[in-house]
């Protein structure tokens, strides 16, 4: 198994006024709160800390998983490539 990385979450200063214009939907950006196209996401722990592996190495590390989060292209930028999961 790969070493697991852990990234603070960028978040936007727009987010507030974006979530506030566009809605807080199930495919906002949880970075800047932008609607997203749903196809890429970031996976994040308890800690609130972006994770580069799956639901269930985490717990191998005495973390916990807060699920998975649509994040845009723009702000997948802002992330090392290991941590942007791509769906199906
Ligand atoms: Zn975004």
């Amino acid at each position: 198994m790969e070493e697991i990385k852990t990234y603070e979450i960028y978040e936007s200063p727009k987010k507030e006024a974006n979530e506030e214009h566009f809605g807080n939907k199930s495919n906002s950006c949880i970075c800047c709160g932008r609607p997203t196209a749903d196809k890429l996401f970031i996976h994040a722990s308890t800690h609130w800390v972006a994770v580069n592996t799956t639901e269930d190495d985490l717990s191998s590390i005495g973390m916990e998983s807060q699920g998975t989060f649509p994040i845009g292209p723009e702000c997948a930028k802002k992330f090392p490539k290991e941590f942007i999961f791509k769906k199906a």
